[in-house]
């Protein structure tokens, strides 16, 4: 990305898309500009991973922007973000679920979550493991869930230059996307691929690619 412009890194990025996957611009920690720059360019679905500066920059920018969290949710700001969120990547855990679906009733709305997986080898990282991702689905199964819609599953690669690596990491995560497909369970979304990675990503599957420092530049503050 040496001496090129957004709007360049975003036309080849948009180029490089495969057919039917979507683009999140990840425009945690840029300002408004630097999101009205893409939005004029054509872009709508941005991703916030804190819930006050998804608030902040929705109630500032155009309504039709579509706001996806993909980071941590707090059970107490669940209610805060529901009026403003459009997809929730970043389920991970069974309590978070009651209480989306608690306040999603009492909205009497319909909110759209994907169920994050644990893949990469470190501990650090957030996602169910395939015991809770089990215990989830039999949940919505049994109608537990009724103003949530489970949209599919999302999940980040290890931190690594092995490239076998993240791709087994992302072919496991697409193989249980395709058994749950198979179960019925009507989902769509396989949100995976970030700027080091996306094009693996979406040679393995994804529908929904998360890219922030390759369309806005190397980010001030490491988050
Ligand atoms: C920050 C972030 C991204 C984007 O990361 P880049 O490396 O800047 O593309 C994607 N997904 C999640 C969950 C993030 O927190």
């Amino acid at each position: 990305m040496n001496g090129s412009s957004a709007e360049e890194r975003y036309r080849a990025l948009r180029a490089q898309l495969r057919p039917g996957v979507g683009l999140i611009a990840v425009s945690k920690t840029r300002t408004a500009a630097e999101i009205m720059e893409l939005y004029a360019l054509g872009q709508r679905d941005f991703g916030e991973n804190r819930v006050q500066e998804l608030i902040a920059k929705a109630e500032q920018l155009p309504k039709d922007i579509r706001w996806h969290l993909i980071g941590q949710l707090q059970t107490n700001k669940v209610r805060a973000v529901l009026p403003y969120v459009h997809l929730i990547h970043s389920v991970d855990r069974e309590k978070l679920l009651d209480v989306l679906e608690a306040e999603a009733h009492r909205l009497g709305k319909k909110v759209d979550v994907l169920l994050e997986r644990h893949i990469a080898s470190e501990e650090s990282k957030a996602g169910l493991d395939a015991a809770e991702l089990e215990a989830m689905f039999t949940g919505f199964e049994a109608g537990r869930y009724p103003s949530l819609r489970l949209k599919g599953l999302m999940g980040m690669a290890s931190f690594t230059d092995n490239e076998a690596q993240i791709r087994a990491e992302f072919s496991g995560l697409k193989r249980e996307f395709d058994q749950g497909v198979e179960r019925g369970l009507g989902w769509t979304e396989l949100s995976m691929g970030m700027s080091s990675d996306y094009l693996l990503a979406m040679e393995c599957g994804s529908t929904l690619i998360r890219v922030g420092t390759a369309l806005f530049g190397p980010r001030a503050q490491p988050q």
